[in-house]
């Protein structure tokens, strides 16, 4: 459901029309913010004048207040500041913590997305709110998926709404700001948190409870909220617009790719009844540049025999591990290696790659590509 909101709490419905109140009442209620009134036409006029921004709100730590939920509504309300930047648009697209969202409301949300901006009255930008336990991967298959140059922000909160000192409301502000930046299109998705702008391929969560707990190792951000202006990075790339890396269209649901751990000791049985689940890809989170167990690389060669793709990752969390493998084993070449993603986008550029093609070298190249 989509609502338009109006991000002030002045012209709320609380005191409308109450000519028969005492003047100190009515300074009472200008005072304590609950003065309600219509706009006046010179600002309605001047609210239409104002770019559109669509706030898809999924869930999320910026929603969580002591047992409840706020809405996406309740929280651009909740944002006075936002006002005067934009209209709003606010879809509650799911309400749910990020681990709980579906490869299917991916499909949904990039459709959404795509729906959105090829409509006859395109939003400027579309901020997704969204738990942070995952997001760095919704962001990534956003990416992957988007086919224009506008801005998608993915963004949230380390605290929740109801607690001192709570980010989202800061985060959300200044990803309405980064919306509206006329260059943000050409960065893909990003993810706005603590001030910083992310790229979708590079940002992960490394820790669990800071408010600094986003980087991008290796790259660092593509940009900074700054109290007076959102700046971007010279170094950021053009992005080719008009074409997404990856079409949905007509694909409603993504191919079966496991993650799986290599650590001291793992047999291949995980491998084992990945394969036997039906995956059609295996990611390794491997120990190194590719290594594994013995037993969990002969697990790998048996799934290999039995058309599943293998694609090695690092569980280092930097570093690469060659997409041309590189492996100094037999099998070099038919076992992919996945660069410097991590296993979790190793895994969802691995789902999107497997709509298009199972070919070695094919696949190869989409991982030398993205
Ligand atoms: N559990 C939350 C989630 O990912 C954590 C967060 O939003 O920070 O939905």
């Amino acid at each position: 459901m989509t609502r338009m909101v109006r991000a002030t709490r002045v012209w709320g419905n609380r005191c409308v029309w109450m000519p028969v109140l005492s003047a100190a009442v009515v300074v009472l209620c200008f005072t304590t913010g609950l003065l309600a009134q219509e706009p006046p036409d010179s600002a309605r006029d001047s609210e239409l004048d104002l770019p559109r921004v669509h706030v898809l709100a999924t869930g999320g730590t910026i929603s969580n207040t002591e047992g409840d939920r706020l809405t996406g509504e309740e929280l651009v309300r909740g944002l006075p500041e936002a006002g005067p930047l934009a209209r709003y648009t606010v879809e509650q697209f799911s309400n749910v913590a990020s681990g709980a969202i579906t490869l299917d409301q991916w499909i949904r949300m990039a459709s959404r997305i795509h729906e959105l901006f090829a409509g006859d009255d395109p939003p400027v930008g579309i901020i997704v709110t969204h738990g942070t336990d995952t997001m760095e991967e919704t962001a990534y298959f956003l990416d992957l998926t988007l086919a224009w140059c506008r801005p998608v922000v993915v963004t949230g909160a380390m605290r929740r709404a109801s607690m001192a000192g709570a980010d989202g409301p800061a985060n959300l502000l200044n990803s309405i700001r980064l919306a509206l930046h006329g260059e943000a299109g050409r960065l893909g998705a990003v993810v706005l948190m603590n001030d910083e702008i992310f790229p979708a391929r590079e940002v992960v969560k490394v820790h669990t409870s800071r408010m600094n707990a986003f980087e991008a190792p290796g790259v660092g951000p593509v940009g900074v909220a700054d109290p007076d202006s959102v700046v971007l990075s010279r170094h950021v790339g053009v992005r080719e617009c008009g074409a997404a890396a990856f079409d949905l269209q007509g694909i409603d649901e993504l191919p079966r790719v496991e993650i799986i751990h290599a650590h001291l000791g793992a047999d291949g049985a995980l491998i084992r009844a990945a394969v036997e689940a039906g995956a059609r890809g295996i990611v390794l989170a491997s120990v190194g540049r590719g290594g594994s167990t013995p037993d969990q690389f002969a697990a790998l060669r048996e799934a290999r025999e039995a058309g599943v793709v293998v694609v090695r990752s690092s569980r280092t969390g930097a570093g690469r591990v060659p997409v041309g493998s590189g492996a100094r084993d037999e099998l070099a070449g038919a076992i992919l290696g996945a660069g410097d993603l991590t296993p979790p986008k190793a895994r969802i550029l691995l789902m999107l790659a497997l709509t298009l093609t199972s070919d070695p070298d094919e696949l190869r190249d989409l991982f030398l590509r993205h």
